[in-house]
């Protein structure tokens, strides 16, 4: 094999494709079967759509029956709220909106995409260790399959698209943790009021919550608390999640239905009285999936190379839900891994972390500014009060669908990471 791909999430389908349509050959393993679920805010913006486009596959996600979403609203602390349009925002938008799609749909897609390019994919093998060549150079990796059967696969170069809490980056001694832990509870509710085609995030003391339609009805709702505050939902996340969203007055009458009934008992009372019924829903909130946690997301990387292997996606660096677009940033690291590859397979040779390196600097090029600025929002939320104020400014000052943009991949983080933009942030 020339490459092997570990993890089949956008990532890895993402490289595995565009290696495999480059005419190298590529074999893919991922631990799960497709389509599998994974805890995501499933939001993605216009330029996350322009990497579809790219990998030929936005027909059929178009085609899947998502939700358009045409920007993003956000709600402080203390109640300042901010609406940023992807429309407005400046930049090159690919379009005017994004998509709301669940993953079981967006990752299955891709990786029959890898599939159909050439790539072998093999599902529900775990890769467990790396093989190393004599130098110390990764050569592949050693796992089980679904029935626990040991498997070895060789290649000249491995691709860690592992996600966060990377194998791939433990083994090879690239795994470092971040400061800022948090745990992410994600549902998927029936019946949310007041659903609509902008993406809702509500920041509260400690957390937040982000609310998106997924189309047909459904709302993808996750509550992300820092992880010591996680720690009360070993054993029931269901419970800990409804718990939570009592937190959000904003939030929590529209997504449990137990609480909008109660608040409006005498309302329902005198209808059931009147009426006969219907009878209206009990039980808490119309949960339509179970409720999947993950976290803490504090994985980072130090190096996204190595002798013999490279990290992409969540494997190499994990971007905080709130400011989204790790799916974007999946494909777009995966574009520039498989421009890297490509290069270093022309040549006959080991591929040394030496060659990779315009992969480190391509990445550094792409997301550096908006590193900074994920960064800057997720220490921001520490101070309620501070960020309350922020929100009121951008909003008031007509700054808001940049940051959109920016957070959107779409408008450069620059526009934002300059004196005059903060300075009228905050004063
Ligand atoms: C709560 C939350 C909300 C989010 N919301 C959004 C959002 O709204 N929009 C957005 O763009 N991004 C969002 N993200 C980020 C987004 O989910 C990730 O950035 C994206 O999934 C990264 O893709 P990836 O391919 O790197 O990793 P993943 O999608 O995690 O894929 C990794 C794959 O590797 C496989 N794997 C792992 N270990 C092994 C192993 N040892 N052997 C074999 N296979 C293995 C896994 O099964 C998985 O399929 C969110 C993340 C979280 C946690």
């Amino acid at each position: 094999m020339d490459v092997l791909v570990i993890g089949g999430g956008p990532a890895g389908s993402g490289t595995a494709l565009r290696l495999s349509r480059l005419g190298h050959r590529v074999a893919l393993i991922d631990r799960d079967h497709f389509p599998r679920d994974k805890p995501c805010s499933e939001y993605m913006s216009p330029e996350t759509v322009r990497q579809l486009d790219a990998l030929g596959v936005l027909d059929a996600i178009d085609q899947a029956g998502g939700a358009p979403l045409d920007g993003t609203r956000v709600v402080g602390p203390c109640g300042s709220a901010l609406v940023g349009r992807f429309a407005n925002a400046g930049g090159t938008p690919f379009r005017a909106t994004g998509i709301g799609l669940k993953r079981t749909i967006l990752d299955a897609t891709l990786l029959h995409a890898a599939r159909d390019a050439g790539a072998q994919v093999y599902e529900g093998m775990t890769a467990r260790e790396l093989s190393r060549d004599g130098a110390g150079a990764i050569c592949g990796m050693r796992g089980t399959d679904a029935h626990g059967e040991p498997f070895a696969i060789s290649a000249r170069v491995v691709v860690g698209a592992d996600g966060i809490g990377s194998m791939v980056a433990r083994r090879a001694g690239l795994h470092r943790r971040g400061r800022l832990r948090r745990v992410a509870f994600v549902a998927h509710v029936a019946g949310v009021e007041g659903l609509s085609s902008t993406t809702e995030l509500h920041v509260g003391r400690n957390g937040y919550v982000g609310i998106n339609a997924l189309g047909g009805g459904v709302a993808n709702v996750a509550v992300v608390v820092p992880a010591e505050i996680a720690a009360a939902a070993r054993g029931d996340a269901t419970g800990f999640f409804w718990k939570q969203l009592e937190n959000f007055p904003a939030v929590r009458d529209r997504v449990d239905a137990t609480l909008a009934l109660s608040a409006a008992r005498g309302l329902r009372a005198s209808h059931e009285a009147n009426t006969g019924g219907p009878s209206l829903r009990s039980g808490r909130g119309n949960l339509v999936r179970p409720v999947l946690v993950t976290g803490p997301f504090d994985a980072m990387s130090r190096r996204s190379t190595i002798d013999g292997a490279l990290l992409v996606g969540d494997a190499a660096d994990f971007f905080d839900p709130f400011t989204g677009e790790g799916i974007c940033s999946a494909l777009r690291g995966a574009a520039l891994a498989a421009d890297a590859l490509d290069e270093a397979l022309q040549c006959s040779g080991p591929i040394t972390a030496h060659r990779l390196r315009g992969y480190r600097a391509a990445r550094r090029r792409a997301f550096l500014g908006k590193w900074i600025v994920e960064r800057m929002i997720g220490y921001g939320m520490l101070a309620p009060a501070l960020f309350d104020r922020a929100i009121e400014r951008l909003d008031r000052r007509g700054m808001a669908d940049t940051l959109i943009g920016v957070t959107g991949h779409f408008v450069s983080p620059w526009r934002v990471i300059n004196p005059g933009y903060l300075a009228r942030m905050v004063w």
